[in-house]
C-alpha cells in the first residue's frame, strides 16, 4: 500500500521550481512538486520475523493499514511523528533504514493501549511498539535507556536475593546512567525520611545497607528464574540473528 502522507516523504526528495512552464502552463511553485525517484536495496527481509518473535510482535502479520491505531494513539495527539501504522508498514516491508530515523521516538509510547482496543486485527501495536523498542536495542541501534537500566539493577538484586535493597538500586543506577550521587531532590527526600519516619525504621533502613536482605530459600528460585532468563535471552538473540550461546 503506497504512502501518501507528505511528512514521510524525505525533505530532500521532495523538489520544487520556482519559475517552471510545461507547455505554456505555469507550473511554477508548488504546482512543480515533484518527488525523486529512489531505489531501496537494502530491505532486511527478516525483520518482521524478528520483530514478531520478540514478546508483543507476535500478530504484526495481520495488520491491514487501516490506520486506527494511529488515529487513537494518545502520543500521535501531540507529536504527528508518532506514528504506529508507519512503522508497522515499515518493518512489513523489511525497510530497516527508514524505521531507524525515528529510532528515537519509538519508545516514547505511553502504553495506555489505546490502539489495542481501536485494532481491528488485533495486532496488538502497543506490543509492538515494545518489541520494536526491545528490537532496536538488542541491535544495538539505540542505547539502553535510563529507564531499562533501572530494571536491570532492580531484576538483578530480585534474582541473586529475592528482594531489593532501595540504596544499593538507586546508587548502581545513578552510576549506570552517569548521574551524581549527591542530588538535591534526594538529600531532601532523606532528610524529610530522618524527620518524618519512627527511629525503628531507620534503623532497619540503615541495617540493610550492611546486611543485605535475602528470602531465606530462595536458590532453587533463583537457579529456576536464571535458567528461564538465559533461555529467553537465547532465544531472542537466536530471532535476530545474532549468534548462538552467550553472544552479544
Ligand atoms: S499504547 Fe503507545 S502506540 Fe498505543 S495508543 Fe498508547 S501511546 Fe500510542
Ligand atoms: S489499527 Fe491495527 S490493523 Fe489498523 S493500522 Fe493499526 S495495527 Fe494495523
Amino acid at each position: 500500500m503506497p504512502i501518501h502522507e507528505k511528512s514521510l516523504i524525505r525533505p530532500e526528495n521532495l523538489v520544487t521550481h520556482d519559475d517552471l512552464v510545461i507547455d505554456g502552463v505555469d507550473v511554477s511553485g508548488h504546482w512543480s512538486t515533484f518527488i525523486k525517484g529512489r531505489s531501496v536495496t537494502d530491505y532486511n527481509e527478516a525483520m518482521q520475523d524478528e520483530i514478531a518473535a520478540l514478546p508483543g510482535g507476535e500478530n504484526i502479520h495481520r495488520c491491514w493499514q487501516c490506520g486506527s491505531c494511529t488515529n487513537a494513539c494518545t502520543v500521535n495527539a501531540v507529536n504527528n511523528d508518532f506514528n504506529p501504522r508507519y512503522w508497522i508498514y515499515l518493518i512489513r516491508l523489511g525497510m530497516e533504514e527508514e524505521l531507524l530515523r525515528d529510532k528515537d521516538i519509538i519508545w516514547q509510547c505511553v502504553s495506555c493501549n489505546k490502539c489495542t482496543y481501536a485494532c481491528p486485527r488485533d495486532v496488538m501495536p502497543e506490543g509492538v511498539m515494545k518489541a520494536t523498542a526491545h528490537w532496536l536495542e538488542l541491535k544495538g541501534h539505540t542505547p539502553k535507556s535510563p529507564s531499562t537500566i533501572f530494571d536491570e539493577e532492580f531484576t538483578r538484586q530480585i534474582i541473586k536475593t529475592g528482594k531489593i535493597e532501595e540504596t544499593r538500586v538507586i546508587t548502581r543506577f545513578f552510576r549506570g546512567t552517569g548521574q551524581p550521587l549527591r542530588q538535591n531532590w534526594l538529600e531532601a527526600l532523606i532528610v524529610n525520611l530522618v524527620k518524618r519516619f519512627p527511629v525503628f525504621y531507620l534503623m532497619r533502613l540503615g541495617l540493610s545497607v550492611v546486611f543485605r536482605p535475602k528470602t531465606r530459600g530462595w536458590n532453587k528460585a533463583r537457579h529456576a528464574i536464571n535458567e528461564y532468563v538465559h533461555e529467553v535471552e537465547e532465544a531472542n538473540r537466536k530471532a535476530l540473528g545474532l549468534g548462538g550461546e552467550g553472544a552479544k
